[in-house]
């Protein structure tokens, strides 16, 4: 008996590609976050050659776009973009639309211009501009002063004093980035994450992923666990990257009407088609409140959100149900 198990066993693996198994990475550092990359590989080389490719892009991402780096190309259109139409790559120039896009989506709240104030944010060395520093920037926070010319692929800040920052999407575009390499190379059940934004393709044979989304204030605790295949899931929070100061919270998520940090919720989680997109909606309900954002996903096909509001309660967009004890 114990040896036709044996037999039996050998034949089963036999029958399984040579090296298929799940190859799992994790990287501290790029884009200043995490970033996992899990997958299936058929073969373990190149399961491995694929999840470096997947971290090189996204290398490459934080270089081109990242404001702490002056070279990037993002870095000379602030410099340069006020005086002249600046002439960019097809990438930064897609992403630059699809911003103006999630800005039109969410009626303002999100906005690449929120940087002509935010930049005077440091939330690791706390510190924060004064009101009177906030008054004369705001006047460039808006994001119709990025001008876009399609025919010359060039933008234009119809004003001095505009500043963009891409952190608001850069992460959910490097996901997708790194995605579609893995698609490249035929790989058909991944996760790439990059700090709150993931993506997901295939399941895991026969289930689903499942990503919880974490109590604001309890680290270790889970608000819901949400099973997903072939989506992007992107989640922001007031207690990512925070001071304190007299009991006021001052936290990476500007509210382009005030140039302050935009309180209205403690978190809010978006699933939808590309984590670019999820990531670009998952500032909105800390500057609409948690409501209006409700009714904006609503309307955006393809979109699901839950939200935690300040008292805790959660909200959730039509196409999700309630799970039966509600957060405390
Ligand atoms: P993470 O940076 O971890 O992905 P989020 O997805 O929540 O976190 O994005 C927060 C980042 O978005 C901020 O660090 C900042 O770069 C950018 N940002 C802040 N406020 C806005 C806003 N109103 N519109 C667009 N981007 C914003
Ligand atoms: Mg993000």
């Amino acid at each position: 008996m114990k040896r036709l198990i044996a037999a039996l066993f050998s034949l089963l693996c036999l029958s399984l590609p040579a090296h298929a198994e799940w190859l799992n990475r994790v990287e501290d550092g790029i884009m200043g976050t995490r970033i996992v990359v899990e997958l299936w590989a058929d073969d373990r080389d190149q399961g491995e050659a694929a999840i470096e490719a997947v971290l090189d892009e996204m290398r490459r991402v934080d270089r081109d776009m990242s404001t702490f780096k002056p070279t990037s190309e993002v870095s000379i259109v602030n410099a340069t973009a006020a005086s002249k139409a600046v002439p960019i790559s097809a990438e930064l120039f897609d992403l630059l639309t699809q911003a103006a896009e999630y800005s039109r989506l969410t009626e303002g709240a999100f906005d690449i211009t929120y940087a002509s104030v935010g930049y005077m944010y440091d939330f690791h060395e706390h510190k924060r501009p004064t009101q009177k520093q906030i008054d004369n920037a705001l006047p460039a926070v808006n994001y119709r002063h990025v001008l876009l010319d399609a025919r010359t692929r060039t933008v234009r800040f119809s004003q001095p004093g505009v500043r963009i920052d891409l952190g608001g999407i850069g992460k959910g575009h490097a996901v997708d980035r790194g995605i579609a390499i893995l698609q490249q190379r035929g790989i058909s059940h991944a996760l790439v994450t990059a700090g709150g934004d993931s993506r997901i393709i295939g399941d895991r044979f026969g289930h689903p992923w499942v990503v919880g989304i974490r109590h604001p204030d309890r680290k270790d605790e889970v608000i819901a666990r949400i099973p997903l295949e072939d989506t992007a899931i992107s989640t922001s929070g007031d207690y990512e990257r925070y001071f304190e100061e007299n009991g006021v919270r001052y936290h990476h998520i500007i509210d382009p009407h005030t140039g302050q940090s935009a309180r209205k919720v403690r978190s809010a989680t978006i699933i939808g088609p590309t984590a670019t997109r999820t990531d670009g909606l998952s500032k909105t309900a800390f500057v609409l409140g948690a409501e209006k954002a409700i009714e904006i996903y609503n309307r955006i096909e393809g979109i699901d959100a839950i939200i935690v509001k300040p008292d805790g309660k959660v909200l959730y967009t039509q196409g999700l149900e309630a799970p039966a004890a509600p957060a405390k």
